[in-house]
């Protein structure tokens, strides 16, 4: 998606308006400036009807396609969200940097790179050609394949032991009780044929850890947990906060396993967008196709939106304006600013 074509039609008329609240990251350190912030960007990006509901998952076409949500948490956890911030979504793609990260610290930061790969891959995120294409098969954590190698390295005796420890992981970074969305899960796991055929194609290439079914199915419901878009902020945070729990100050992640999980979002958490989402918005991110995003503003914040129409590259359409328009406007982008 062309971001800043898309972004210009929307963003034109409201730059008068972004000045007068807040025009400087510096600017923006209370919880009152960036929920003001928020609120004209959700006001900004309400009509923003383009995009489409994902039609390879049943139930995500079942989704209030109108649902918008920003939120907030900055490095020492104070929270800011508007609109349909509570509203629980399905994860989807969100969840694996967050899977990468857990991997890694049970088993090293390198293990990612040495048994799954960092690079990334130019093609859709579900793409058989990218698996043939890279001699690591896998390629990185971030797409389907390198998502399912990723999963079939989790500690634990047994399938269920390793399922019940990536849950509670997320918990433990969501500071919540997350659960398993059981309608979602039903469906992802009838219609989930391209992703078989994956875990088996890795399989051959001796890049998946696990027995493919059993794999699958971990990855299958690491994509149909529920989050509210505070939630995905809240994990993010730990990210942003250099590991840290933002609420608790516990120590949840080394440094190195932070900038290892950033360093594959910056690359190829867009997936064969990542260029173009480099270039306008300067963040390291990931998104889901259940239409939430999660970027990362190291030492600063993480931002999270919820929108459920996505682009052709299966990124929320929504999500992704409302993170770039944060990003231009407060000066959030690592790589300097954008126009
Ligand atoms: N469960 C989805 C799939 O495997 C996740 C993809 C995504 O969110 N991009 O296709």
């Amino acid at each position: 998606m062309n971001l800043k074509l898309l972004g210009a039609r929307f963003f034109a008329g409201s730059i008068a308006i972004a000045f007068a609240v807040a025009a400087r990251a510096d600017a923006v350190s209370s919880v009152d400036e960036m929920r003001a912030l928020l609120a004209v960007i959700h006001a900004e990006l309400k009509p923003v009807g383009d995009g489409n509901l994902p039609g390879y998952i049943p139930a995500l076409g079942d989704v209030d396609p109108d649902l918008l949500a920003i939120a907030v948490v900055f490095a020492d956890g104070r929270t800011v969200s508007v609109g349909d911030a509570r509203h629980p979504f399905a994860i989807m793609s969100a969840a694996k940097p967050f899977t990468a990260a857990l991997v890694m610290k049970q088993r090293g930061r390198g293990v990612i790179r040495e048994k799954v790969g960092v690079e990334p891959t130019g093609y859709p995120f579900n793409s058989i050609d990218a698996i043939e294409a890279h001699a690591e098969r896998s390629v990185n954590p971030l797409v389907n394949a390198g998502a399912m190698a990723t999963v079939s390295l989790l500690a634990g005796d047994g399938p269920d032991a390793q399922w019940s420890g990536l849950l509670g992981w997320y918990r433990q970074l969501a500071g919540a009780d997350l659960q398993l969305n059981e309608t979602v899960y039903a469906s992802v796991r009838e219609t989930g044929l391209r992703n078989r055929a994956i875990a088996a194609l890795l399989r051959e290439y001796g890049r998946l850890y696990g027995e493919p079914e059993a794999v699958r199915d971990i990855y299958n419901r690491q994509s149909s947990v529920d989050v509210t878009t505070e939630q995905l902020a809240m994990m993010g945070a730990v990210l942003a906060n250099g590991g840290r729990h933002p609420a608790t100050g516990q120590r949840l992640l080394e440094p190195e396993t932070v900038s290892a999980v950033l360093a594959v979002m910056t690359m190829a958490g867009m997936y064969d967008d990542a260029g173009e989402w480099a270039w306008e918005v300067g963040l390291p991110a990931k998104s889901g196709v259940g239409g939430g995003i999660v970027a990362i503003v190291p030492g600063k914040m993480s931002i999270a939106a919820f929108s459920p129409r996505l682009d052709e590259q299966g990124n929320s359409v929504r999500a992704q304006l409302a993170i770039r328009s944060l990003s231009a406007r407060l000066d959030l982008g690592l790589f300097g600013p954008v126009e």
